[in-house]
């Protein structure tokens, strides 16, 4: 098969659906048991070998389990995929017939085991999607993209399932959207899978994941579903039975990148009244850091500091503190401040000694 234009032609979101590791024989096939029928699905998942975070984990149940795969997708009329992270997961689930193969966030991050797979795929047309790696690395997600293309390896897609923190109140992985943007404005070529299992770990914000992911125009999505999740034997918070899945896919909102002619208008009412207001924001920012400047001189002149801890923490609090009157996060505010004053001492370092060239700093 070709994933690309399957991906791309698929009018609606691409959706692979199926358990986060295959357990047996009856639980895949009790899995995927309406997916054909249902019309929805176009591709099933299945976890082969699973790479844990501890020790006494389940591992996945190995190549064992690769025809129960492979059957089931055959029930379903459906193309199945799996995880693969070494040389040999390759070659069994190719010669099993697995039709597409991902590679997973903890081999992304490994020069070593990318180049490993990209090697031994050599010579073949298998499609092959890449997770992010764990961390928030965009140039080792595109790396792991460049050795499989140099491979000769040129079907391949990308999936965003998070970023590795700790102790997020929130997510199980942080999308940083901006990582996958920016992906996409350099490989933009590449279909852009979301998998909102991994990135939310419970149900509960499946649907709201999933749902950022189509605003943000990602070409599809990958949700773990199990028939009874609680018992998964891996990753059980965040699966949903087939009748949950096709209730969140009820309820995503499909919206088009292109607008209509009158939306078309408006929106670019509204873009130029946002530009203008764009212009008045740097307008303001360019006279302020001349500000910065003046009192910049007058430190210079009477031999003062260019920071001063207690007066900055002032200014800074004070906007916090105004983050509800504004209606901006505090994150927000947080980040602006700290940008101002970043851009604020560059400008007062430049007056106080000129000599130096901070005109890169940071
Ligand atoms: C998975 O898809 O089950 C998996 C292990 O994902 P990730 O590589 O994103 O952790
Ligand atoms: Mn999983």
């Amino acid at each position: 098969m070709n994933l690309q234009e399957s991906i791309l032609q698929n009018k609606k979101p691409f959706l692979i659906a199926g358990p986060c590791s295959v357990e047996n024989p009856d639980q895949i096939m009790d899995v995927v048991r309406t997916f054909g029928e249902s019309k929805r699905i176009q591709m099933i998942r299945g976890g082969i070998w699973k790479p844990r975070t501890r020790p006494d984990s389940f591992e996945g149940v190995g190549k064992i389990g690769l025809p129960w795969l492979v059957e089931a997708g055959k029930q379903a009329k459906l193309p199945v995929c799996t995880e693969v992270a070494n040389k040999n997961h390759v070659e069994s689930a190719l010669n099993a017939g697995v039709d597409v193969l991902w590679i997973g966030a903890r081999t992304t991050v490994n020069p070593f085991a990318v180049q490993e797979i990209a090697d031994v795929l050599k010579g073949t047309s298998v499609p092959v999607m890449i997770k992010n790696p764990i961390n928030p690395d965009l140039e080792l997600w595109i790396g792991a993209f460049e050795r499989l293309d140099k491979a000769g390896i040129s079907d391949l897609t990308a999936i965003h399932r998070g970023f590795s923190v700790y102790n997020h109140p929130k997510y199980r992985n942080v999308p940083n959207w901006e990582i996958p943007i920016a992906f996409r404005e350099r490989l933009s070529n590449i279909p852009m899978i979301c998998d909102p299992s991994h990135i939310s770990g419970r149900r509960d914000l499946l649907l709201e994941v999933a749902q950022k992911g189509l605003d943000l125009n990602f070409d599809g999505l990958m949700i773990e579903t199990h028939p009874n999740p609680d018992a998964a034997w891996s990753d059980a918070a965040q699966q949903v039975t087939p009748k949950d899945l096709y209730s969140i896919l009820d309820k995503l909102v499909q919206r088009s990148p292109s607008p209509g002619k009158d939306a078309a208008k408006h929106l670019d009412e509204i873009r130029q009244r946002i530009a203008d207001l764009d212009d008045r924001v740097f307008d303001l920012l360019s006279s302020r850091m001349k500000m910065s400047e003046k009192a910049g001189e007058l430190k210079r002149e009477h031999n003062i500091t260019i920071f001063q801890q207690e007066h900055w923490a002032k200014m800074k609090n004070k906007r916090l503190n105004l983050s509800e009157g504004y209606d901006l996060s505090t994150f927000f505010i947080q980040q602006m401040m700290d940008a101002i004053h970043q851009e604020s001492i560059r400008h007062q370092t430049k007056v106080m000694n000129p000599k130096i060239d901070n005109s890169s700093d940071e």
